[in-house]
């Protein structure tokens, strides 16, 4: 009978063990990230101290992602969970299993959130740099708590990545203060966050979540708006092609260019070494040739 419970204490202290180990193997901080922004964040923050897992792909389309089994795993095992609760509902249901909620991170917690005329809230905060620097202090104070010890390669990396961002954020203000235009035609409504920062107006084609194309009546309205502002280039998006938007630029004579929503990374990309900080710099260069805007 001892024996028994003596087993049975251990096997649950095991168990304990387990679920509440705060470091991953090799002594790293395990941290899962629901899309790359974030991972991002953690991957730049957490440096050489953290294991950061991205649960989207490389190519793939994080609206309404799916979770491999693995993912499961992954997230229930993970230190630190950052999501971003609303854009992929199965990662909102897995954390929600957690039996310690701070093990969780709704990156949408900490930013007041925009909405469209439907009421559907907009998630993608990140293309304002103002507001990832927010979310990256929060992820910082996450992986302090996982991991003490690590507490100053963690300061000394986001101090790093704000000094980064507060540049990129000035570098928009600027390359964005005098242009002929300010009006962006944008296939997947993902740029609210941006254009509200830096003085645009965003027109979305097809909508927050990029497979939802337009009715026939939403498009006309679209082609008609655009006979009046006459934009020059029209913005499709990198992970998903949209025949809306290629009908908007065809019916008022103008090109389409790459705007990227960051909301992942091409394979091609990731070789490349590309990161958030290029791509927003790559966005950057588009909208002033876009928007004729002089430096
Ligand atoms: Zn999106």
């Amino acid at each position: 009978m001892t024996k028994l419970v003596a087993s049975l204490v251990l096997l649950a202290g095991v168990a304990t063990a387990c679920a509440s180990s705060p470091q991953a193997a090799g002594g790293k901080v395990s941290v899962t990230a629901a899309f790359y922004p974030l991972a991002f964040v953690a991957e730049r923050i957490g440096g050489s101290a953290a294991v950061v897992t991205n649960l989207t792909p490389p190519g793939a389309e994080p609206h309404d992602l799916e979770l491999r089994p693995s993912d499961v795993v992954a997230i229930r095992d993970a230190r630190v969970a950052l999501y971003l609760r609303g854009l992929q509902p199965a990662v909102d249901d897995a954390v929600k299993t957690f039996q310690d909620p701070t093990r969780a991170f709704d990156a949408l917690s900490l930013i007041t959130p925009r909405h469209l005329g439907d009421g559907s809230v907009d998630p993608h905060f990140w293309l304002d740099p103002t507001l990832l620097v927010t979310v990256a202090a929060a992820v910082e104070q996450r992986l302090e708590k996982a991991a003490p010890a690590s507490t100053g390669l963690f300061q000394h990396n986001l101090t790093q990545l704000d000094s980064e961002l507060a540049q990129l954020d000035r570098d928009f203000r600027a390359g964005l203060a005098n242009c002929a235009r300010h009006e962006i035609f944008t296939g997947h409504t993902a740029f609210g966050y941006m254009a509200a920062r830096y003085g645009l107006r965003q027109i979305g084609i097809t909508g927050l979540n990029p497979e939802a194309e337009p009715s026939p009546k939403q498009l006309t309205q679209i082609i008609q708006l655009a006979r009046k502002l006459h934009p020059t280039v029209v913005y499709a998006e990198t992970l998903v092609s949209s025949r809306s938007v290629d009908a908007v630029a065809r019916a008022v004579g103008a090109k389409v260019a790459i705007l990227n929503p960051i909301e992942g990374l091409l394979p091609a990309q990731r070789n490349a070494g590309d990161d958030y900080l290029a791509l927003m710099r790559q966005n950057l260069r588009t909208l002033q040739e876009g928007l004729s805007c002089r430096s």
